[in-house]
């Protein structure tokens, strides 16, 4: 990569994986960073298990971070389990499966202290001819040549330049969990770990995979299973119970999962024995912690406004079907600097990032909607939903979920 001889400043707004990556990657091309994050404490996993691909490996690497065996947990094929248990299908294919906490945990360490402010929850940003203004959450500003909205899918700074754009939920929730592996009966870790699996019950979907465990420890006997279990859930009845705790609070953008009543908890995993394959049933009932997160798709017609930037989940989220959440993250992060390093010229620069970086968003959002139209069919029609469930074959399913997609 050619580098342009200057001290450019950015301000990285959003201490997350994908403001991370832009940090990482600005800092080691000769950029002045400071990264915002408005959370005081360190962040910790929601759910954990990250799909990886090998472009994830390759900006991990320019970011800065060594990617030894230790980054995740191998497995070297897919099963789909029947509701009884058994293995009605089975494919090889490699992949590396790790989890959120242990992305976040490298990339930190990557990163200079001096560089990223926690509890720090910028209140606005300006775009401007010459620079860009940050507002500081005590009134104060500060100027930048560019500002980075790496601020995840609920983007204040999205919101304030492009208010026309909506998440739009799918229809269906991921309950999302992880148990240790010792917890697990023999005959489950057996038939689950070093796999990664899938069970199709109807009108249902769960995937699971090995992941790191404590201390981000990948040895056998301290990993942890992570699963994903897509559940209809219709948006004017069910999901506001959902998100409703006891005290009868009702969090629109999201319940903290230690908020989930009883009562949810008891019938999800009452639907669990009675729907999944017994080994699924038995990781879902041992999960520590289970939380739920609404599906939604979410796509911005362009990705640069002037000197501001949108990064990551800010300007497009993909359904997690695809496993491209932090992939593609970090793909708009190493596609920034990439810009930012052929061209002096930082307006231009962010013009040819939005293009390439746009284009790629619309086509990860809209083959992730493909890969969950079968669990949005369950609200329609008979005939809609039989159209959808011919395209969910094990075969199919196993094919194309969390891979890389080629466009
Ligand atoms: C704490 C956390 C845990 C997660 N755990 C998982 C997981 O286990 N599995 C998984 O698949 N995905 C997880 N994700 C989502 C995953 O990180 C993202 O899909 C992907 O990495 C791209 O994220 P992002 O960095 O663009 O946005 P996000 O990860 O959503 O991060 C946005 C960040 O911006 C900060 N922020 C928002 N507004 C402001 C503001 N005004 N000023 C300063 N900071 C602001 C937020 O606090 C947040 O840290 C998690 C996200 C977070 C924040």
């Amino acid at each position: 990569m050619r580098r342009i001889p200057t001290k450019r400043k950015a301000a990285i707004i959003g201490g997350s994986l994908g403001g991370l990556f832009a940090a990482n990657l600005l800092l080691r091309n000769g950029w002045e960073v400071d990264i915002f994050e408005r959370v005081p404490e360190e962040l910790a996993g929601r759910g954990a298990g990250i799909v990886t691909h090998p472009e994830l490996f390759y900006v991990l690497q320019e970011a800065g971070v060594r990617v030894d065996k230790t980054i995740g947990v191998k497995v070297e094929s897919r099963i789909t389990l029947a509701q009884d248990g058994s293995v009605v299908s089975e494919r090889p294919l490699p992949q590396i499966l790790t989890a959120w906490s242990k992305m976040y945990h490298v990339l930190r360490s990557a990163l200079p202290t001096q560089n990223y402010h926690s509890g720090t929850a910028v209140t606005d940003v300006i775009d401007g001819p010459d620079f860009a203004i940050v507002t500081m959450p005590d009134g104060s500003t500060q100027k930048f040549d560019m500002v980075v909205a790496a601020d995840g899918f609920r983007s204040s700074i999205r919101k304030k330049i492009l208010p026309e754009v909506q998440l739009q939920y799918a229809g269906y929730v991921a309950w999302r969990g992880l148990v240790d592996e010792m917890r697990l009966s023999a005959k489950t870790r057996e038939a689950l770990f070093e796999k990664f699996a899938f069970c199709l019950p109807p009108t249902e979907q769960i995937i699971g995979y090995p992941v790191a465990g404590l201390g981000n420890s990948t040895k056998a006997g301290e990993r942890r299973y992570n699963f994903v279990w897509y559940r209809a859930t219709s948006e004017d009845l069910d999901l506001p119970k959902l998100l409703t705790d006891a005290t009868g609070k009702h969090w629109v953008s999201g319940i903290p999962p230690t908020l989930i009543r009883r009562e949810v908890l008891d019938a999800m995993e009452v639907a669990a024995h009675a729907l999944l394959a017994p080994q699924f049933a038995e990781v879902v009932t041992h999960a520590s912690q289970p939380l739920f997160q609404p599906i939604f798709d979410l796509e911005v017609p362009k990705m640069a406004f002037g000197r501001i930037a949108l990064l990551g989940d800010a300007a497009f989220v993909a359904r997690p079907h695809s496993g491209m959440g932090v992939t593609k993250a970090a793909g708009d992060a190493m596609s920034l600097v990439t810009e930012l390093s052929n061209q002096a010229d930082t307006i231009a620069a962010l013009s040819r990032y939005s293009e390439s970086r746009t284009q790629f968003g619309v086509a990860i959002v809209q083959h992730a909607r493909h890969l969950g139209a079968y669990m949005q069919a369950q609200f329609k029609n008979k005939t809609e939903r039989e159209m959808a469930e011919r395209y969910r074959t094990p075969e199919a399913v196993m094919r194309e979920t969390a891979v890389p997609a080629q466009f």
